[in-house]
């Protein structure tokens, strides 16, 4: 079995996070890795494009202030470092690729909800992040 020597997990910070962040400490501990943890915040002008007619910027601090927050207490109960916490704007797959590369790792833990059926055929964060990536992916199957 090959081994591992940096990990990245990717959090959405939902209840399931906890699910993938555990898979992602145990295989720190069996590989005595180093362990990085990503948060991406979608731009609400990427999600919404021109379509709302007013200046998002004063939500979209918000929203990174209370996603920082919840990324560095969920970090912590991880004993993820700060230099190891990572919050990126973008499109969660594209990013969270982006990253291990930067970064190095050589494992990226994401949560799949093994999904089927028209919800397949477009997609899932874990299929965007295993088409992209440049390394091993692990997908944890979490919810139903
Ligand atoms: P989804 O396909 O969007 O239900 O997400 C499945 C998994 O992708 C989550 O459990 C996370 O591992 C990862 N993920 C989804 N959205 C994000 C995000 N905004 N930032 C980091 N990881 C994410």
């Amino acid at each position: 079995m090959s081994e591992y020597s940096h990990i990245l997990v990717a959090v959405d910070l939902t209840d399931e996070s906890r699910a993938v962040a555990n898979r992602a400490c145990a295989l720190r501990t069996a590989y005595a890795a180093e362990l990085s943890c990503v948060h991406v915040i979608e731009p609400l002008s990427l999600a919404y494009g021109g379509d709302i007619p007013m200046d998002l910027s004063t939500i979209q601090d918000q929203i990174q202030d209370t996603a920082k927050l919840h990324l560095a207490e969920f970090a912590e109960t991880l004993d993820i470092a700060a230099d190891h916490q990572h919050l990126i704007f973008g499109r969660p797959e594209s990013e969270i690729d982006a990253l291990a590369h930067q970064i190095d790792a050589d494992l990226i833990v994401v949560g799949s909800h093994g999904r089927h059926g028209l919800a397949l055929l477009l997609g899932s964060t874990a299929n965007g992040v295993l088409h992209g990536a440049p390394c091993d992916v692990l997908a944890v199957r979490v919810g139903n």
